[in-house]
């Protein structure tokens, strides 16, 4: 999204392809436009993406004539169509209201409602229900979800919640500091993964089949500090399965079986390997 200043960031390298296009190679102008028109982002911390000073109906609006081209009363109904969209109660009196005097996760819907806008091709959603309560999140994902369907939005989560991956996700790629390690069909990754930071994933996640004195598994060790990434395999530190190969080269994504790719040199020996 090259939202971050260059100075002080950095690209290393790489392309970002959407819909042909390398987001990375484009103007600062082009850019700009596809960030509203096209994709969408709803970050973690609401409260610091609304701005406290306008209300909730200058903000919708300020973005529906930018980008949709509507003059100002057109904006102020479809403003409130929007929040009636995401759930907002007696949204024709509340647009009038300002950020403080919505919950935080009045203030979440009030981002998607936002983020949608401009109907965009891709919405990324930044760990969208971190800030609010258990509830609340299963509300605001069932939101993201049903109006994925309706606007016909694809959708990219990004969540350190296990849960929230194998309800609401067609899809998973699971990182590991900076880099892609797994991708597969969520049901297929979850039953069985192909890298060992996923099956550490997996298996600290506690389960309620199990007797109550079951310890939790642990990942070993720390994640680590990206700035000193170790050599060869970055996880190898924490890695049961590590060899003297796995502390010397770097291991590529490479497709394991039909659309499962791993970055492991051991993914294949793996279910043999857990079975010993
Ligand atoms: S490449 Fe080696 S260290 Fe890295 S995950 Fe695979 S077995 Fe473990």
């Amino acid at each position: 999204m090259r939202l971050i200043p260059y100075p002080p960031g950095v690209i290393m390298g790489g392309e970002v392809i959407f819909k042909g296009r390398d987001l990375l190679a484009i103007s600062e102008a082009e850019i700009r436009k596809i960030r509203g028109d096209e994709i969408a982002m709803v970050f973690q911390e609401p409260t610091t993406s609304l701005n406290p000073l306008f209300s909730i109906k200058t903000q919708l609006s300020e973005s529906l004539i930018l980008h949709r081209d509507m003059d100002k009363e057109g904006a102020a109904e479809e403003s409130v169509k929007l929040l009636k969209q995401v759930g907002i109660p007696d949204a024709e009196r509340r647009v009038n209201n300002y950020p403080h005097q919505f919950s935080g996760g009045m203030q979440q819907r009030i981002m998607i409602a936002m983020a949608l806008t401009c109907n965009p091709d891709l919405l990324i959603a930044d760990e969208p229900t971190t800030s609010v309560d258990v509830t609340v999140q299963a509300q605001l994902l069932d939101i993201i979800d049903r109006l994925r369907t309706e606007y016909g939005t694809a959708v990219i989560i990004i969540t350190h919640n296990l849960g929230v991956i194998a309800r609401y996700v067609d899809r998973v790629n699971v990182m590991y500091a900076g880099r892609l390690v797994e991708s597969g069909e969520t049901g297929a990754l979850f039953a069985q993964p192909m890298h060992p930071y996923t099956m550490g994933l997996l298996s600290s996640v506690p389960r309620l089949d199990l007797p109550r004195k079951h310890e939790l598994f642990v990942i070993g060790g720390q994640p680590p500090n990206l700035a000193r990434i170790p050599p060869g395999c970055a996880f190898h530190p924490r890695c049961q399965f590590a060899i003297d190969r796995c502390r010397q080269e770097i291991p590529e994504l490479e497709e394991i079986t039909d659309g499962r790719h791993s970055a492991c040199f051991r993914s294949r020996e793996l279910p043999e390997l857990v079975g010993k």
